[in-house]
C-alpha cells in the first residue's frame, strides 16, 4: 500500500504512521516528495493494517498498489526520475543520452581511439566492458582491472563519463571506484546477490533486460536495487530471444512505451545487441527514440572487423557520426529536445 500524508502533516504524524506500520510486521519506506510525503510498504499488507493506518492523524489516503513492484512503480512515484551519469542527466525532460563505445576494453589504443571518436561525434558517455560475460569460456573475457585503468584514462582524455559492466558482487567496489555508472548485463539481470550489492552502493546502475525476461521481471530486478536504497536505476531494452534467426535478438520496441507507462525510471535502448547487425543499428535506434527512449547504448569500434567481441554489430566512428546526425530529426518530430546530452 501507499500511505499518502496530508500536505501539512507534521513530522510527528509521519513518525507515528511509520511506527504503526512496523507494528504490523511490515517494512515502511518513507518517500518524501516536493509537496507531500508518502510512505510505501513492502510485502503483503493486510486489510487490518490499511484500516489502522487510514484513521491516523495526518493521513490523506491509503492507496493499494496493485503492481508487484513498488518503488519502481509510477503508482508509488508518479514523477519521472532523473539519473545522473557523471554530469549527464538521463530521463524524461532531458536531452537524449547516447552512451557509446566498444563492446569490450580490448587495449589502451583502441579504447582511446573509440573514446575520441565518440566524443567528437557528440556522444554523452563512454561504454566498454573490462569484465565481459561471454557465452564461451574460451572467448576474450576482458582486461579486468587493467581495463578499468584504461577507462579512467579515456575519461581523463575526453571528459566522457564511464559506463562499464560488473559481473560479480566481489567486484562491485573495484568497478564502482572507477565507473560513473555500473552496468548489469542481460545474463545477470536476475543475479540477486549482485543486485543487492549494487543496491548497497550509490553509483547509478544501467540494468539490462534479460534475454528471456518479461517487462515485469525487469522491473522486479530494478526493485531489488531500489529496495536496498540506491534509487539511481536506468533500464535498458536490449532485445529478447525469439524464433527469428536473421537477427541476434528481437528488439522489443513495445517495451519502451510500456516501461515508460509502468515506471518513473529512465529507459534507454540498445539496438546493437537488440539486432546484432551493424546495418540495423541506426534504423532501430531511431525507432527507439521515436518510441520515447530517454537514451541509446551503441557499440562503436574504430575497426569493427578487428574487434575482439561483437564486431559485427559495432558501428564505425563514421557510421556513429551519421547516427548522431539523424537522431535530432526524430527527437524533434516527437517534441523532444533535439539536443543530445553533452558531458
Ligand atoms: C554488452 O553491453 O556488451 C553486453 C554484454 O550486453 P548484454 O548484457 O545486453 O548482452
Ligand atoms: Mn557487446
Amino acid at each position: 500500500m501507499l500511505v499518502v500524508m496530508k500536505r501539512d502533516a507534521t513530522k510527528e504524524e509521519i513518525d507515528a504512521v511509520v511506527q504503526r506500520i512496523k507494528e504490523f510486521g511490515i517494512t515502511p519506506v518513507p518517500l518524501p516528495g516536493a509537496e507531500r510525503t508518502a510512505i510505501g510498504t513492502f510485502g503483503t499488507t493486510s486489510r487490518d493494517a490499511a484500516e489502522a493506518v487510514e484513521s491516523l492523524p495526518g493521513v490523506a489516503e491509503v492507496v493499494p498498489v496493485s503492481r508487484p513492484f513498488k518503488l519502481a512503480s509510477r503508482e508509488v512515484i508518479p514523477s519521472d526520475t532523473t539519473v545522473r551519469i557523471g554530469s549527464v542527466s538521463v530521463g524524461a525532460g532531458h536531452p537524449l543520452a547516447v552512451i557509446a563505445g566498444p563492446c569490450a576494453v580490448e587495449s589502451r589504443e583502441v579504447t582511446l581511439e573509440a573514446a575520441r571518436g565518440v566524443r567528437s561525434a557528440g556522444g554523452s558517455a563512454l561504454r566498454g566492458g573490462a569484465y565481459k560475460p561471454r557465452t564461451s569460456p574460451y572467448s576474450f573475457r576482458g582486461m579486468g582491472e587493467e581495463g578499468l585503468e584504461v577507462l579512467a584514462e579515456a575519461r581523463d582524455a575526453t571528459g566522457l563519463p564511464i559506463v562499464t559492466e560488473v559481473l560479480a558482487p566481489s567486484d562491485v567496489d573495484a568497478v564502482a571506484r572507477v565507473a560513473d555508472c555500473l552496468q548489469v548485463g542481460a545474463r545477470n539481470m536476475q543475479n540477486y546477490s549482485l543486485l543487492d550489492a549494487i543496491g548497497d552502493q550509490p553509483k547509478p546502475v544501467l540494468l539490462k533486460r534479460g534475454m528471456s525476461a518479461t517487462v515485469e521481471e525487469l522491473l522486479l530486478s530494478a526493485e531489488y536495487v531500489l529496495a536496498r536504497g540506491n534509487r539511481n536505476v536506468i533500464l535498458c531494452e536490449r532485445g529478447i530471444r525469439t524464433f527469428e534467426r536473421y537477427t541476434r535478438n528481437t528488439f522489443d520496441v513495445n517495451a519502451i512505451p510500456m516501461l515508460k507507462r509502468l515506471t518513473h525510471l529512465p529507459v534507454i535502448a540498445d539496438p546493437s545487441h537488440g539486432t546484432g547487425k551493424w546495418y540495423l543499428v541506426t534504423p532501430v535506434a531511431l525507432a527507439a527514440v521515436a518510441a520515447g527512449a530517454d537514451g541509446l547504448l551503441i557499440e562503436v569500434h574504430p575497426t569493427p572487423d578487428h574487434a575482439l567481441s561483437d564486431g559485427f554489430q559495432s558501428l564505425t566512428i563514421d557510421n556513429f557520426r551519421a547516427l548522431m546526425a539523424a537522431v535530432p530529426h526524430v527527437a524533434r518530430a516527437i517534441g523532444r529536445t533535439e539536443r543530445v546530452a553533452a558531458s
